[in-house]
């Protein structure tokens, strides 16, 4: 007590970080059962490292989407730290949610949600060289199968809301911690199903979800640039079938199911530039200064895009040399900016086929959730506490060219955002659902204090 010097920083109960504005320690007194110690960081950043280990060893695939495992590691952890989480079974394999809360000063406000999923896509093993699910410590990154996406990230926000509480600082507003069990098939199981079964027990007036990142040279080169995603792309998938006359091989013809799909392939995919400005796209030029960097990411952000993701014909197995087939299929993953209208887009695409030998089918429906406001206090204070971090960074919104969970909330008009707050570089975050997937330990770990800076601020 003694040593507590004259007008020291402080936190109190009240969350914020302030100057203590007694004049001498005992005066302070009034104030003195409101301090909340600092976390031991050092001890926290080994835990936390173990954690994510232990938590990439777990491999929580999609499909099935089985979230067992993965969630009684993490309400363990919980429950260590003195938190009653609970567990929410949506499928009949294993497909496990979990909701665990932090009361905050005002209990009539609506919380904070901190959103992360405990799946991860599958692996391509052979590809890897190393143990997808080893998650080893090598040149100065965690190895694995959701290091990145985002078991790392799930970790962060989970340790900052544990610190926080082992810090006595109580948030401003409750913060509700939901991870869920199936991201990475459409959450149909996940956050739509938690959203149509216990909305009541989430009803958030804000969502911090995946998504954004800060990188010296994927927005930009050379710069320093956080994204925090305050939108993403919707997605519209869909499927070209083509209809010709089966045949023999030695005999061409010129209604080939084939030759009729690759034409209306290349037709389909011939679409015009966007012309209708974004303005959130119309703000991240401004905000690195006038030129993007050229990668599939940031190309991704900027329009609509088709990657044409699987062909099928042929008859037999394995499908003959010799044989014309009748059918020929093929899908296109099309990603649409906000504010696109997916009926019209489909139609444009129909109508360039122009061929009534092919038809194209819907497989997916296109959330347009528009853009959440970069406006808000939580946006104010995540960019605060990057800065504190980074102080010559650019902190700007982004789109994301992906899509996550939070768009089931940003739906609903609730300010939802992708914040991810390390730097990373343009291969790392490439390694996303692909192999080599890893996460900077530096990175990881300065996160947890970026994420904890964000939880103890006003919002
Ligand atoms: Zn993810």
């Amino acid at each position: 007590m003694r040593n507590i010097p004259r007008r020291r920083r402080h936190e109190c109960r009240r969350g914020t970080p302030r100057a203590c504005a007694t004049k001498t320690v005992m005066m302070c007194l009034l104030c003195f059962p409101l301090f909340a110690a600092e976390p031991d960081w050092p001890g926290v950043e080994k835990h936390a490292l173990e954690l994510l280990q232990k938590y990439v060893r777990i491999a929580s695939v999609n499909p099935p989407a089985n979230t067992v495992e993965a969630a009684a590691l993490i309400k363990g952890e919980l429950e260590a730290a003195g938190f009653t989480p609970k567990l929410y079974s949506s499928g009949p394999d294993g497909q496990t949610n979990l909701i665990v809360r932090l009361p905050g000063r005002d209990r009539s406000k609506k919380p904070l949600l901190l959103l992360n999923h405990f799946d991860v896509v599958p692996v391509d093993a052979k590809a890897w060289g190393m143990d997808p699910f080893a998650a080893i410590i090598k040149d100065g990154q965690i190895w694995g199968r959701g290091a990145l996406d985002m078991k790392g990230l799930a970790v962060e926000q989970m340790t900052a809301l544990i610190e926080l509480k082992r810090a006595g600082i109580v948030p401003p507003r409750d913060i509700v911690m939901l991870s869920t069990c199936d991201e990475e098939s459409n959450g149909k199981l996940g956050i739509q199903w938690m959203v149509n079964n216990h909305f009541d027990e989430l009803d958030p007036a804000y969502v911090l979800d995946e998504g954004g990142a800060g990188s010296r040279e994927l927005f930009t080169p050379g710069k320093l640039v956080f994204g925090i995603a305050v939108g993403q792309k919707q997605s519209l998938w869909l499927r070209l079938s083509a209809k010709g006359t089966a045949g023999h091989g030695s005999q061409p013809i010129a209604d080939n199911a084939n030759t009729i799909l690759m034409d209306a392939i290349r037709k389909a995919m011939n679409a015009p530039p966007a012309t209708k400005p974004v303005p959130v796209v119309e703000e991240m030029k401004r905000a690195v200064g006038g030129t993007f960097a050229n990668n599939k990411f940031i190309n991704a952000t900027l329009d609509n895009t088709m990657s044409l993701t699987t062909l099928q014909s042929g008859v037999g197995s394995p499908a003959k040399v010799n044989v014309i087939p009748s059918t020929a299929e093929a899908t296109i993953d099309c990603r649409l900016l906000p504010g696109v209208n997916a009926d019209e887009f489909q139609s444009d695409i129909k109508a360039r086929i122009n061929d009534p030998r092919v038809t194209v089918e819907r497989l997916s429906e296109p959330v347009d959730a528009g853009v959440s406001s970069a406006g808000t206090p939580l946006f104010a204070a995540m960019r605060t506490a990057l800065l504190k971090e980074h102080p010559t960074a650019v902190v700007m919104p982004m789109l994301v060219p992906y899509g996550t969970d939070e768009v089931r909330l940003r739906i609903r008009g609730i300010p939802s955002y992708g914040f991810m707050p390390m730097v990373l570089d343009t291969a790392t975050i490439a390694t996303m659902h692909s192999d080599q997937e890893r996460i900077p330990v530096v990175e990881f770990l300065r996160g947890i204090r970026i994420y904890f800076d964000v939880l103890r601020s006003d919002y």
